[in-house]
């Protein structure tokens, strides 16, 4: 593995310390580039606080942190510095101004909540309304045309169970959208070690026939989980499995070209 691009730190209050734990970890993988991506702060009217990412006023902290390690570990691994982002389009425009007083190397999307979050559907719970799955696919692919976007991370979190063949077609649309915008796709490892519901088989199958470029993600919340050696095994059997487009790097999209 040449390199990752999803990485998480304390800040987001569910991933665990220290930053150069990480580092020591992705260096004795192999890892020759290591982007952290932390949950993105996002600001919120009213008093509605999103929990699971980092507040605002920690991002100065998060970029002095990182910047320093880059510095001083850069004969050993190349060490990126960006978020990952939801698209939320009723708040993304304040976000983007936000970002721009901070040398963002790239944003991935995470798209956790639909809409704009407060009070919307968890894209990790399973849900039966084939509606908000087509949302969910809708809104990925207006994220995908903002052209802000470096890639997106898994995909597949939204799983409806209604009916595999919609299902399937949606899927269909999201690789459809992202081969011709030459948008690459995530394959996350979290889901595949701790056996969430993505990797979605449904999912792989139709990336494999559509030959959208996949890339890795570890999306690590703990340093050990960039160095996993069977979780990297076990990805790629599915990279076999499904003949997928497997890609080694992707170019980033620094948020300075916005
Ligand atoms: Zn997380
Ligand atoms: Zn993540």
């Amino acid at each position: 593995m040449y390199c990752n691009y999803h990485t998480h730190t304390h800040r987001c209050n569910h991933a665990a310390p220290d930053e150069r734990q990480y580092i020591e970890c992705a260096i004795a993988a192999g890892l020759k580039v290591l982007g952290f991506s932390d949950h993105t702060p996002y600001f919120f009217p009213g008093s509605y606080y999103s929990s699971f990412r980092m507040r605002p006023e920690l991002t100065q902290d998060y970029f002095d942190t990182l910047l320093k390690l880059k510095e001083e570990y850069k004969d050993k691994i190349d060490i990126k510095i960006g978020f990952e982002t939801e698209y939320y389009p009723a708040y993304f425009d304040k976000l983007l101004d936000f970002y721009k007083g901070f040398p963002v190397d790239y944003i991935i999307l995470g798209q956790h909540f639909i809409e704009n979050e407060i009070g919307a559907h968890y894209s990790g719970r399973p849900t039966d309304n084939k509606s908000i799955l087509e949302e969910y696919v809708n809104e990925l692919i207006e994220a995908i045309d903002t052209g802000y976007f470096t890639y997106i991370a898994h995909p597949d979190l939204l799983k409806c169970t209604a009916d595999d063949s919609f299902a399937q077609t949606q899927y269909l649309r999201l690789c459809q959208k992202a081969v011709a915008s030459d948008m690459p796709l995530e394959l996350n490892f979290l889901g595949l070690s701790s056996g969430r519901h993505y990797p979605s088989d449904l999912f792989l199958q139709i990336a494999g026939e559509t030959k959208v470029p996949i890339i890795f993600g570890v999306d690590a919340h703990k340093p050990q989980a960039l160095n996993e050696p069977e979780t990297l095994r076990r990805a790629t059997t599915l990279c076999e499995q499904y003949n997928l487009n497997l890609i080694q790097d992707v170019d980033l999209i620094p948020v300075k070209s916005f």
